[in-house]
């Protein structure tokens, strides 16, 4: 079995990491927040002190960090991965970044004689919890093999999308349309419930109709339907509405550059600004339907 790496043991990474260790893998983690460390310690990972000691001869280092500031800190800061690995470590940075980011990550690591591969998720906490992630991975051909077997315990689909940054460009679309059927399962359960309809009969209708999504299955933004949602955990965050409107500005990003209009795409980032705006960045991003009821003053 290999040695892994982990870097960034946060909603996404603890969970993950504790499947490398199921799957047999010695798992050695760091991140900044030592509640994070001491959760995955829990699951077997075994905590280093910083990240040269995690990824000291390591087979792979993953990466699941928040925002591309992040890791580029942590794979070109002068105490980061490319200064302490050795060549022969495979790094797989599966943090949604911005494609610049991952970009300068995928040259610096190939100047530098390493393997690299952008390999963003989707699925969320629970996918992460379950070990049914579905991966996409961008890279050159070999390096997205020799990851996708180190993927595999934590995922249920492992996509190779291209070359490098493909997955990203994968990710930052999908969490586009995310975001949008999420803003609409809010709406849409906000004004059943004015409408007189019983929350848990209508959420019953739309999973076998048209108005289905994945956000409107898992994320159900009104409480006492969904049980694992974060409505129902007073919007504890699952998926932070920083990290959300991060997403969705990457997709506004992207569509600036190619030149493709986003107009509802613009109007959901609006809503998580007025989020954040209000005090809120930390919380959960299904707290958008608190702008469709008028419980909160933002
Ligand atoms: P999170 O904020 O819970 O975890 C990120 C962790 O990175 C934190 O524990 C933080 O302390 C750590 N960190 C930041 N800088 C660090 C550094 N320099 N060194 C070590 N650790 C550092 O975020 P998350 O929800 O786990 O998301 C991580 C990434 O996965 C994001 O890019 C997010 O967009 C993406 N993602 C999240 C979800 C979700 O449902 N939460 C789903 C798919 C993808």
């Amino acid at each position: 079995m290999a040695v892994i790496a982990w870097i960034g043991l946060g909603n996404m990474g603890g969970s993950m990491a504790g499947h490398l260790v199921a799957a047999g893998h010695e798992v050695r983690g760091f991140d900044l927040n030592p509640e994070a460390v001491a959760a995955a310690e829990t699951a077997g990972v075994k905590p280093a002190a910083g990240i040269a000691e995690a990824v000291a001869g390591a087979d792979a280092v993953f990466t699941m960090l928040p925002k591309g500031e992040h890791a580029r800190a942590v794979y070109l800061g002068p105490d980061g991965v490319l200064a302490h690995a050795v060549t022969s470590t495979l790094l797989i940075d599966s943090s949604t970044i911005d494609i610049a980011s991952a970009q300068a990550l995928h040259d610096a690591a190939a100047e530098a004689g390493f393997r690299f591969v952008d390999a963003p998720v989707s699925g969320g906490m629970s996918g992460a919890k379950a070990g049914t992630l579905t991966f996409m991975v961008g890279g050159e051909a070999g390096a997205v093999a020799d990851a996708s077997v180190y993927i595999t315990p934590m995922s249920a689909n492992i996509f190779p999308t291209g070359g490098a940054t493909s997955g990203q460009a994968a990710k930052i679309c999908n969490n586009l349309m995310l975001f949008i059927s999420l803003a609409a399962a809010a709406e849409g359960a906000v004004l059943a419930d004015r409408l007189g309809l019983d929350k848990q009969t209508f959420w019953d209708i739309a999973a076998v109709s048209s108005g289905d999504s994945w956000a409107m299955r898992t994320w159900y933004p009104m409480p006492g339907v969904v049980p694992t949602a974060a409505s129902n955990n007073d919007f504890a965050p699952t998926f932070t509405t920083e990290l959300a409107n991060k997403d969705i500005g990457l997709a506004i990003s992207a569509a600036r550059d190619t030149g493709t209009p986003l107009e509802i795409g613009e109007h959901v980032q609006q809503l998580f600004q007025r989020l954040i705006d209000s005090g809120q960045s930390g919380m959960d991003c299904s707290m958008i339907v608190k702008l469709v009821d008028g419980s909160l003053d933002a």
